[in-house]
């Protein structure tokens, strides 16, 4: 996994680019939270199912079927996320897939069963550049920090950027919308 405060860094930036025209601050919450989700999978460890199990880490909750299932639940709340079916859907799926695209362009550990429940295959991106993180209780020490700066230097400085250009760009655009 990349670490917990990395997950939903590219959806709260694509979502503070695109402005809350686009993405209500609700939807915007919604996805943050949904990005962290499918680490819930840790519980596994605690009921003694392996790593490499479909059920364990990485596993069903890291797959785009369950991507897709979060984006229906996101859809059927749709009016509670102050937007349209379609935009809920895509959004939330969105933000819950782009959890195991990180996981996938990491280093190490086991890849992202994204084909469950038709494959148990696990997947990573063909570029890896991210540290894989430890678990919690390996976490503060000096590989933790080293994680940090992988993920600074790969995620926080482009969503920084990507958040950044884009509300520049939001504004840039604004005044001429305006005049129009
Ligand atoms: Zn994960």
């Amino acid at each position: 996994m990349t670490t917990l405060i990395t997950h939903p860094l590219p959806i709260l930036a694509l979502g503070l680019a695109l402005g809350p025209r686009v993405i209500p601050p609700r939807l915007l919450l919604a996805g943050f939270l949904l990005a962290l989700l499918p680490d819930a999978d840790m519980l596994a460890f605690k009921f003694g199912i392996a790593y490499a199990d479909a059920f364990g880490h990485r596993g069903f909750s890291h797959s785009l079927l369950f991507a897709g299932c979060c984006g229906v639940l996101g859809a059927l709340a749709c009016r509670l996320l102050r937007c349209g079916p379609l935009r809920a859907f895509c959004w939330i799926a969105l933000a819950t897939a782009s959890h195991s695209l990180l996981d996938a362009a990491t280093d190490g550990g086991l890849g992202v069963v994204w084909l469950w429940p038709w494959s148990e295959q696990r997947h990573f991106l063909p570029w890896r550049p991210i540290e894989v993180s430890p678990f919690i209780h390996g976490f503060f020490s000096q590989r933790g920090l080293e994680v940090l700066a992988s993920e600074a230097r790969w995620v926080w400085l482009p969503c920084l950027a990507l958040a950044l250009g884009g509300m520049a760009l939001r504004g840039l655009l604004r005044p001429r919308q305006q005049a129009l």
